[in-house]
């Protein structure tokens, strides 16, 4: 465990390579991607498809075997997939490596009676918020947005994906002129204040609907239902002189969901099932069919037992010799701010992966699980860092603690550093995309044999 501090005369800084940038770039390919949560499971399940990986229905029967490749999609927005090792059944070795992120990030969802008249004959959509962002960083940039619809066909409902991916909507700011208090106290009131502008005349509300009709391919009065966002049309970047950045909407969570998922592709382990999770909902407390707190893991898990020939008792068993890595974007120090955070447990942008740590338990994190994970990457050689909140500041929550009250096991809390979490624009690193991803594939590859919380080898 590397620990990072402000004054740390000794910090090693390592250039930005070539291959950190082009690393980052895929991660912001893969974000632009994802406009939606549903975007987000679709994307992650064509890269699953392209690696060969099998699709199985949770209403069908399921057949796995040491070797198999396959995932899990419930409800278009959480995916699971997991590879089962050639050796996975041998000898009382069954376990689980699992990693847990997040799809969904803050944004405002349009409500059933989408629009809002007037005044002078303008048209304005009627959102509300879908978890807890910085308001002001969604006005006065070109939105659009994004989701799914469900639509009549006959005598079929069936749901369609769709993405305007062009600007149709603007939160203006108020003139200075009008409110000189707002650079005080600028506190916008989300039934007044966040009423996104879509027509300044031309359009109705039967127009909208078109709107949203066309992108699915059809006709208006075919469109039952809808579960639409606002998207942040502002394109990610890597930037600063030596590259050092990269900003982009909704790298809380996509870029542990990416990374994560580059690792467990590229990882062999041959002794574990190797599982990788990306959950919905964890935005508004992860506490739905498909969030981190459903029963849509221990689902997967108990199937997948039971295909292997391990059944009830033998998931039992291999609960108690797993470990998950629960991935969710850390606060890295922010320049303006370091009183905000604590004096010695903090992180800096480009530091590798975070290790996250609380007393009250709101992170899994405890002395085995940091222990097990501070072995495996000494032994592959990539850095950690730690955080830990203020003792006078709540600090935040995340999924791993919520997904093992279904599931429980060992369980280790990590992230990337970033800034400005929850604005519609965040900032990260760039070098950071690389350690973590070199960071969770070391987890994915290590040969762990846990004994309950006595001991671990590691080879
Ligand atoms: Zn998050």
């Amino acid at each position: 465990m590397t620990q990072i501090t402000s004054d740390d005369a000794t910090r090693e800084h390592v250039s930005i390579t070539d291959a950190d940038v082009e690393a980052a770039h895929g991660l912001l390919e893969f974000i632009q991607a994802c406009p939606s949560m549903f975007h987000t499971a679709q994307t992650i399940a064509r890269r699953l498809d392209d690696a060969g990986f099998t699709r199985l229905r949770e209403g069908d029967a399921w057949s796995v075997e040491p070797g198999s490749c396959c995932y899990v999609v419930r409800n278009n927005s959480s995916v699971i997939a997991f590879k089962v090792g050639e050796g996975a059944t041998d000898s009382g070795r069954f376990h689980f490596q699992l990693s847990a992120t997040h799809g969904d990030s803050p944004t405002f969802k349009v409500k059933d009676v989408a629009t809002l008249d007037g005044p002078e004959g303008g048209l304005r959509l009627n959102v509300e918020a879908y978890g807890g962002m910085i308001d002001y960083t969604w006005f006065d940039r070109p939105l659009s947005l994004a989701g799914r619809v469900f639509v009549q066909v006959d005598e079929r409902v069936e749901s369609r994906l769709v993405s305007l991916d062009r600007p149709v909507a603007m939160i203006p700011s108020l003139a200075i002129h009008l409110d000189r208090s707002m650079n005080d106290a600028f506190s916008p009131n989300r039934a007044t204040d966040v009423c996104p502008l879509v027509s300044a005349g031309l359009m109705d509300e039967a127009t909208f609907d078109r709107l949203v009709a066309d992108a699915a391919g059809v006709e208006p009065e075919q469109v039952l239902a809808r579960d639409l966002f606002l998207v942040n049309l502002q394109q990610p970047c890597v930037w600063g002189a030596e590259h050092e950045f990269i900003s982009s909407p909704k790298l809380d969570d996509l870029m542990c969901a990416y990374v994560s998922l580059e690792a467990f592709l590229e990882a062999r382990n041959t002794a574990a099932v190797s599982v990788y999770c990306c959950f919905d909902n964890e935005e508004v407390g992860s506490n739905t069919k498909q969030g981190a707190m459903s029963t849509f893991l221990p689902d997967v898990l108990v199937r997948l037992s039971a295909a292997l020939g391990a059944g009830e008792e033998g998931y039992r068993r291999a609960l108690a010799k797993s470990m998950l890595v629960s991935c969710d974007n850390a606060h890295a120090v922010h320049p303006n701010h370091p009183e905000r955070y604590d004096a010695s447990n903090r992180c800096r942008l480009n530091g590798g992966l975070v290790v996250k740590e609380a007393a009250n338990q709101h992170y899994c994190t405890d002395a085995f699980s940091r222990a097990v994970l501070a072995a495996v990457c000494r032994r592959a050689e990539v850095p950690l860092q730690t955080f830990a909140n203020r003792s006078d500041m709540a600090g935040g929550s995340t999924l791993g603690n919520l997904s093992n009250i279904q599931a429980s096991m060992h369980a280790v809390d990590v992230g990337c550093p970033q800034l400005a979490m929850h604005s519609s624009y965040e900032t990260a690193g760039t070098r950071d995309v690389t350690l973590a991803t070199k960071a969770l594939k070391a987890f994915f590859e290590a040969d762990l044999r846990i004994v309950e919380a006595d001991a671990v080898d590691i080879a």
